[in-house]
């Protein structure tokens, strides 16, 4: 039996953003059921990092992920983590009301600024201007170089002192003597605390340690890539319908699309539905002048929200030493670094930097109990 201070369950960006700032104070132990860290939601992702995209408390965790992902610590990574890509709202006549409200949202904590015509028409050449009238650019968002992050944090944890082990699915949990025991595949575990970020599995991960669900709904959204028919991709933005109906962006050569559908399903090995991508190929070639007539690659991944659709990262207040780090819904790549440093000193009783005090109490499980 191993023992630790921490056991995190899950490796996905949240378990291992996790035990990488856990690791800097406590013994950890990560804990994977795949043979690769990432294959769920974290490997899924479109990769975007903006500050446009939720208000509130997930927009203060963007910006305080924001100095970690421009400039992360020495020896984190050789990659640099962002690279430039601005997001574009667009909207028809109909929509441009939904323009104004992304705006008053974002309430001057980054910068838009409105576009329309020719401006439009150049940041990408493939809008319909009888369709698409309007605009919103937020010229600094960024693409995530997520698979470097993720391996950043794994290498990291383990250059801390943490072990991790893949393969190994947690199927047993209990709690003796104020202290959890773990089976994990072919290993068990002793711990002061468990965090839990099993992605969409962590309501099942509570339970098997006597802990109520937080009502956590996993989401599927599908995605797909297609050529790119004759454009140079050089400098377009991803580009978002105001009303998140359909998105699609460059990605090495190609076009990545996806109809930004939210449907609800049980935690799985999500794969993806032929008629959403048949959707997503409507809705896009109706804005734009795509024909889509082949899909190179379609993947689903799940989003995983709780009911008010704020992470929950915390203490549960009715179980000792039990720890939630869930519902990271469509933002848990850009939040991590913050998230996990928020976890860190949570569970480690530190003092929190004014950013994170700041949104502690608003994705504390105790808000949904
Ligand atoms: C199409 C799509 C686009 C997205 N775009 C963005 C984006 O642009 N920017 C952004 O920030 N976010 C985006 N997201 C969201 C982001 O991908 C997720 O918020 C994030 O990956 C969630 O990470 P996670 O570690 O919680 O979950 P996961 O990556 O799913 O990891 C959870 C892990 O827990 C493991 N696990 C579960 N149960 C057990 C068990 N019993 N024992 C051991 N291990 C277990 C699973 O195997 C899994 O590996 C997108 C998601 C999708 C699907």
């Amino acid at each position: 039996m191993e023992r630790v201070d921490a056991i995190v369950v899950g490796a996905g960006i949240a378990g291992a953003s996790a035990a990488y700032a856990l690791a800097e104070h406590l013994s950890v132990a990560l804990v994977e059921r795949e043979a690769i860290a990432g294959y769920h939601t974290t490997g899924r992702s479109a990769a975007l990092y903006t500050e446009s995209y939720e208000k509130g408390p997930v927009q203060l965790l963007t910006l305080a992920s924001s100095g970690f992902l421009r400039r992360p610590p020495d020896g984190f990574t050789t990659e640099p983590l962002l690279s430039p890509l601005p997001v574009l709202y667009v909207a028809t006549e109909a929509q441009r009301a939904t323009l104004d409200r992304i705006v008053t949202d974002v309430a001057g904590r980054t910068e838009l600024r409105s576009v329309e015509g020719d401006e439009l028409a150049t940041l990408c050449p493939a809008l319909r201007r009888d369709r698409i009238v309007a605009g919103l650019l937020e010229p600094a968002a960024h693409e995530i170089d997520v698979h470097a992050l993720h391996q950043g944090f794994l290498r990291g944890a383990r250059r801390r002192g943490a072990t991790i082990w893949l393969d190994a699915p947690v199927v047993a949990i209990g709690r003796t003597s104020g202290r959890w025991h773990v089976r994990a595949g072919e290993r068990s575990f002793a711990a002061e605390v468990i965090v839990d970020a099993a992605g969409a599995w962590a309501d099942e991960v509570a339970a098997m340690a006597g802990v109520t669900p937080i009502g956590l709904t996993p989401m599927r959204r599908t995605a797909f890539t297609f050529d790119p028919e004759g454009h140079d991709l050089t400098g377009w933005p991803i580009v978002v319908d105001a009303d998140e109906r359909f998105y699609f962006k460059p990605e090495v050569g190609q076009l990545m699309g996806s109809l930004a559908e939210e449907t609800p399903i049980e935690p799985c090995d999500v794969r993806p539905e032929e008629i959403d991508v048949a959707l997503a190929i409507e809705r896009i070639t109706r804005a734009t002048d795509f024909e889509i007539r082949t899909v190179r690659r379609t993947w689903a991944g799940l989003r995983t929200f709780a009911p008010d659709r704020l992470p929950v990262v915390g203490a549960e207040p009715s179980v000792a030493g039990f720890f939630w780090l869930a519902g990271q819904g469509g933002y848990g790549i850009m939040t991590s670094p913050a998230m996990a440093q928020l976890t860190a000193a949570l569970v480690a009783d530190h003092e929190l930097p004014p950013e994170l005090a700041e949104v502690r109490a608003a994705v504390s499980p105790s808000r949904l109990r």
